[in-house]
């Protein structure tokens, strides 16, 4: 298992359409072996492909109370078939460092997926887990959780990023 380095907003591979996985081999559970490991070092409760530069349909989420104690949870394709009610939770993303915010989601979905074996599967989600999924599939749609913000506090954040990027162009 390998840590892969996260990309950052604003790469550009954060914004793909990512493609679906079709092929289930020792490569697809090698990435999603990566992707555990890459999330619980970072440390995130979930984690998409492209965030690791891979344009695939997979996420891994692990949402398990217990700390020190590893239970992800890869969905291969996932789709949200069904969705119900809204929420309202702070939300952060390893993409898009330096800032939280709220973010109105559904409050219970349900998901279709593959298992790492392709086996078709559906899963019902409520709450904080609802939260997660919705955000890493916005992923594999190359949409960011700043983008379910207002204008105004987009800008502020890309107004930020850029202040970064040129700090860390600039010789001391
Ligand atoms: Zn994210």
């Amino acid at each position: 298992m390998t840590i892969r380095a996260i990309l950052t907003y604003p790469d550009p591979a954060l914004r793909r359409e990512t493609d679906t996985v079709a092929i289930f081999d020792t490569a697809l559970q090698q990435l999603v072996n990566d992707m555990a490991e890459t999330m619980y070092d970072a440390p995130g409760i979930g984690l998409a492909a492209c965030q690791i530069g891979v344009s695939r349909q997979v996420i891994v989420v692990d949402l398990s109370e217990k700390k020190g104690q590893r239970n992800f949870m890869p969905l291969i394709n996932p789709k949200i078939i069904d969705k119900e009610g809204h929420q309202i939770d702070e939300e952060g993303c390893l993409s898009v460092p330096e800032l939280t915010s709220k973010v109105k989601r559904f409050k219970r979905i349900v998901v279709s997926y593959q298992d790492i074996e392709g086996r078709p599967a559906e899963i019902s989600a409520e709450d904080r887990f609802a939260v997660v999924l919705q955000h890493e599939i916005d992923h594999l749609h190359g949409i960011l959780f700043i983008d379910h913000l207002s204008s105004l506090k987009r800008r502020l954040y890309k107004k930020k990023v850029r202040k970064m990027l040129s700090h860390e162009a600039s010789p001391l």
